[in-house]
């Protein structure tokens, strides 16, 4: 597939970029930094705009310190930080599934957070969407899924904003009315088309992780059909608490690729704390998280198969890390 033609901007600082992106916002425009989610869906004519502000030049967003990863950092950059595969394996772990080898050196933390919701009737050729008639995210007003007009069922499809979901991490937001702090787990919305509260001028900056993640287990499992390339169809990302006689204090897992947004288990979090973390503990909580777990039938494996599989993988996870 060809890309189709847009005007490339190549700014040096943030400020400038904004300053960019409120001289072209009319015509419309989208912030581009690794380019290898935004790109496949231009290719595939969803969504095109006629500018294109390219964040590869900001130095500003470029590093990892104390904790706070510029969004231009790169996946392969993550995977590779000595004190992130110490402090904060979740994220190692998350970020070096996404994609390939090829797709990682090229792909940003902050366009992993921002990527595109994804669905077997949205990411298709427009050849394929012509025949079928397209969907509410693309050129239709008719949800494929469940048939309605209301609100987009897209999956959210990112391998690191669950983990980060999960120890509670903050994105740092800069545009047109300067900058702000935002919760990750508030950060994201239920529609599908929507995605997240990012106002159209704002950039990522900076992902902040808290200090506190370096005391948590934290690890990530994500089912794909091809281990070396794909998106995930289940994902799960836990962060947990257990002192040393293995004591549980706190447990989070946030499940991706099930609903349209990364989902937090709240009731589980508690369910056990003070006691001794054991094997039919970890079973109980895997089943209430499975019980609850609703896929939405647009990805390519069967619902009740991408169900089944949130159990496997919590009980997998909270074992693994549990035994480390
Ligand atoms: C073959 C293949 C396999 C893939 N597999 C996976 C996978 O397994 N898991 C996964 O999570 N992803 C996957 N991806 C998608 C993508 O590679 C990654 O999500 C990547 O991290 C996106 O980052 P990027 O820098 O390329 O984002 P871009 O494509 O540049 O941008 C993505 C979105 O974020 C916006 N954006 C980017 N950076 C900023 C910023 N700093 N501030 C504001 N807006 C911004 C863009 O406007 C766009 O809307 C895959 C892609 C390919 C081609």
């Amino acid at each position: 597939m060809i890309l189709p033609p847009f005007e490339l901007h190549n700014p040096n600082s943030i400020k400038e970029a904004i300053e960019i992106s409120q001289k072209v916002k009319n015509e419309g425009f989208d912030y581009v930094s690794g380019g290898t989610d935004l790109l496949q869906n231009y290719k595939n004519r969803l969504n095109v705009k006629p500018h294109l502000i390219s964040l590869k030049n900001i130095k500003e967003t470029r590093s990892i310190q104390n904790f706070n990863i510029g969004a231009m950092v790169t996946l392969d950059e993550i995977s590779k930080n000595k004190t992130l595969q110490k402090d904060f394996t979740g994220l190692v772990e998350a970020c070096s599934q996404v994609g390939s080898i090829l797709v990682r050196k090229t792909a940003t933390i902050g366009g992993n957070v921002l990527i595109d919701n994804r669905c077997y009737f949205y990411n298709q050729t427009p050849f394929w969407r012509t025949s079928l008639g397209a969907c509410l995210k693309a050129e239709s007003d008719t949800c494929r899924v469940i048939p309605q007009k209301e609100y987009c069922v897209a999956t959210f499809s990112s391998d690191s904003a669950p983990m980060l979901v999960a120890v509670d991490a903050k994105y740092e937001l800069e545009g047109k009315n300067g900058k702000r702090i935002v919760e990750s787990s508030d950060f994201y919305t239920h529609d599908g088309i929507k995605r997240n509260f990012k106002d159209e001028s704002e950039i990522i900056t900076k992902i902040k992780i808290p200090k506190t993640t370096a005391n948590l287990k934290t690890g990530y499992e994500k089912i794909r059909v091809r281990d070396t390339f794909d998106y995930p169809l289940v994902s799960v990302a836990a962060a947990l608490k257990i002192d040393k006689d293995k004591k549980i204090e706190n447990i989070n897992i946030v499940l991706g690729a099930i609903g349209t947004y990364p989902i937090k288990n709240e009731d589980t979090t508690d369910l056990f704390k003070g006691e001794k973390i054991s094997n039919s503990m970890i079973k109980e909580i895997s089943e209430k998280i499975q019980k609850k777990a609703q896929p939405y039938n647009n990805l390519t494996m069967p619902v009740s198969y991408r169900k089944k599989m949130v159990g496997v993988l919590c009980k997998r996870l909270l074992t693994r890390l549990t035994d480390s």
